[in-house]
């Protein structure tokens, strides 16, 4: 590889918006064969909405009053849901957030719970005649939340996330180029499972704690492929490092942008496809 030819293959790139750290990340990305993407905010916009609620009003004010502690994107969706409709903030006493699994909150005395069904359960909390609804928003690809109040079940909101409309072209060309595609979220398995089929992809791991996204990109590298992982949370930093070459997506936190060999501006998805054939026309000219 001469000094050059990378250069000039890296400036191509920054050109159309894929801004490799060095040339050597240019050479290792020609040599990928699989590739890891992140869910929210890597295949879909990161913008969720709130599409469902089934509890009552006194429920839905408690529920964003203890999200507004939350700076994830599920709890962004429920505040402006409940600012929409013109429900006044109550005061929070104490807040703490749960990794992959919800937050906790006081409330007027009243411990408050938000999160997965891992999260009810470890707690105790009886969720009778959840279940059905729950899996009917997954199924749709909705991520579906819990409520608890002092210990009772009061609801589920469901909130809704929509693929980036280049989503399905770039997974398309992803595999016309050999790359084994894979999914990896901290979302549960059939919401994972309904976003992926809306982009084409078969291969998914779900209900991945932040802590373990790292491991699992080495366990891909353990069956000795050269792996990439796009992401853009602050979540996904140990596994940008991990992987052979961690790709932002341009949109995403600061944190990610750091952790990663090269970024794609504006989050394009369709750059991702771009950035691999740069490197193999740029490596193979050199040859
Ligand atoms: P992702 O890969 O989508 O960023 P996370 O690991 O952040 O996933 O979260 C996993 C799950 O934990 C979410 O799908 C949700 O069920 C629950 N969760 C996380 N943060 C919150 C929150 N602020 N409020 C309610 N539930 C949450
Ligand atoms: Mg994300």
């Amino acid at each position: 590889a001469t000094p050059t030819s990378i250069m000039v293959g890296t400036g191509r790139a920054a050109e159309s918006g894929i801004l490799f750290k060095g040339g050597e990340h240019l050479e290792r990305t020609h040599q990928l064969e699989a590739i890891v993407l992140d869910k929210t905010g890597t295949i879909t916009k990161g913008k969720p909405e709130v599409t469902d609620f089934t509890g009552d009003t006194e429920a839905l004010q408690l529920l964003a009053s203890a999200e507004k502690g939350s700076e994830h994107p599920l709890a962004e969706a429920i505040v402006a849901h409940a600012a929409e409709n013109d429900l006044p903030f109550l005061d929070v006493d104490d807040f703490s957030a749960i990794p992959g699994h919800g937050i906790e909150a006081t409330i007027a005395g009243k411990p408050i719970l938000v999160g997965n069904r891992k999260l009810m359960h470890d707690r105790h909390i009886d969720m009778e005649g959840a279940e059905e609804a729950l899996t009917s928003y997954e199924m749709s690809g909705k991520t579906a939340m819990l409520l608890a109040v002092d210990g009772n079940y009061r609801g589920i909101v469901a909130v809704a996330d929509t693929i980036k409309e280049s989503a399905p072209e770039a997974i398309q060309q992803l595999k016309e180029l050999g790359m084994e595609v894979i999914m990896l979220t901290g979302d549960n398995e059939r919401t994972a499972q309904a976003i992926a089929n809306q982009v084409g992809i078969t291969q998914v791991i779900a209900e991945v704690l932040p802590e373990q996204k790292a491991d699992k990109v080495k366990e891909i590298q353990l069956q000795g492929k050269k792996v990439a992982m796009v992401g853009d949370g602050v979540n996904d930093a140990p596994a940008l490092v991990t992987a052979d070459i961690g790709i932002a997506i341009g949109t995403g936190t600061e944190v990610a942008i750091e952790a990663a060999d090269v970024t794609i501006l504006g989050g394009e998805l369709l750059l991702l496809p771009k950035a691999i054939k740069i490197s193999h026309s740029t490596i193979r000219n050199i040859r």
